[in-house]
């Protein structure tokens, strides 16, 4: 049975399980839009560089930050970071439950938390009951690189399912039900294989994403096929991208990975073609000024940029705009019908005057 309280939070009755889970202002579950996460690389106790590295963050389009709280004195700088941003902040600790009190107390939005790695049953409860009485969830994450023990011989997959559920029933048996939940490993077959088998046990939101997926060409790679493959399942409720580089291009990759299935905000689709021997102009040049100019709308349009008639006017009659090179002359399509033919030295004026139009 499904209910609701004041604040549109959406429980499961039976199971006290909370369908939707409230990041600060932003809902992750159930049908919400899939929210693109991203981490600091910056020592959180520097506080402007940290400032400043999210601001940054939200101008890519990223909607929750996580930074590491690995000691009180960070804790102290987190409170600063919050107020200075605008997106939701997440504390992430490890060992120390004093550290989950601390970045709770400086306004955190959520804490990541595995309440296995806390001690003990008591200091579970304790963080339970404090995060519980602040309504601030906690993400449990397990890592595929850091099993706990006792789940040494099973496969990898089923072995960070079992790991998810006994944090799970921590929490449960604190009373604690504000949760996400992620099983990431660097394997994508494992991790794909993790978040399924999560997903027919355990109705929290979940949290998705290919951990320690490398450096910038094989971390979008792994995140694509590991992330695309869930989310194609009806799997993630956020999403983030690991990435050995600098933490916008996280957000740039989720937000591709997220159109790229219809699941991202309104944006223009520049499709352009590989070019060949029958190309006779700059695809490639065109294509990417065509996304240059049109990064910032955020409408649902679809512009083609193709190098010839053969395969051009098929894909330019489902654009909006499109093109189709010609030897010295090219074809333009609006709405998927022919429009006019133009010297090839206007091409790129009639792309900016659709453009403009937008
Ligand atoms: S659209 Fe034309 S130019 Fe482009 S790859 Fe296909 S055949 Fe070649």
């Amino acid at each position: 049975m499904l209910v609701c309280d004041d604040d549109n939070t959406r429980y499961n009755a039976l199971c006290g399980v909370n369908m939707i889970v409230k990041i600060g202002d932003i809902n992750i579950g159930d049908g919400s839009p899939i929210a693109i996460q991203s981490m600091c690389n910056t020592k959180t106790v520097d506080i402007d560089g940290s400032i400043a590295q999210i601001l940054k963050l939200e101008e890519h389009g990223c909607d929750i930050v996580r930074l590491s709280v690995p000691d009180v004195a960070s804790s102290i700088a987190i409170a600063e970071i919050v107020k200075a941003v605008h997106i939701p902040v997440v504390a992430d600790i490890h060992f120390d439950y004093k550290l989950a009190i601390a970045s709770a107390d400086a306004g955190v939005h959520k804490i990541r938390l595995n309440p296995g790695n806390i001690g003990s049953e008591q200091r579970v409860k304790y963080v339970a009951d404090y995060l519980n009485e602040r309504n601030i969830p906690i993400r449990i994450g397990v890592n595929g690189g850091s099993l706990e023990k006792q789940y040494k011989d099973m496969p990898i997959a089923d072995a960070m399912c079992a790991s998810a559920m006994g944090h799970i029933n921590m929490l449960e048996n604190a009373n604690f039900f504000n949760t996400i939940v992620s099983v990431k490993s660097s394997n994508v077959r494992d991790n794909v294989d993790a978040y399924r088998k999560l997903r027919a046990v355990c109705d929290y939101p979940l949290h998705v994403g290919v951990t320690e997926a490398g450096v910038y060409e094989q971390g979008v790679i792994k995140s694509a096929i590991g992330i695309g493959s869930l989310l194609l399942d009806g799997i993630g409720d956020t999403i983030r991208v690991s990435l050995t580089d600098e933490p916008y291009k996280e957000v740039d990759t989720a937000k591709i990975i997220l159109q790229s299935l219809g699941l991202g905000a309104p944006h223009v689709d520049v499709i352009s073609c590989p070019t060949c021997a029958r190309t006779d102009i700059n695809v490639m040049s065109l294509a990417n000024k065509v996304i240059e100019l049109t990064k910032h709308i955020k409408k649902d349009v679809k512009i083609a940029v193709m190098g010839c008639v053969v395969n051009g006017p098929g894909e330019a009659s489902h654009c909006d705009f499109g093109i189709a090179g010609g030897r010295e002359k090219s074809v333009i399509f609006e709405n998927g019908v022919v429009l006019k033919t133009v010297p090839n030295s206007e091409l790129l004026d009639e792309i900016i005057k659709f453009i403009d139009r937008l």
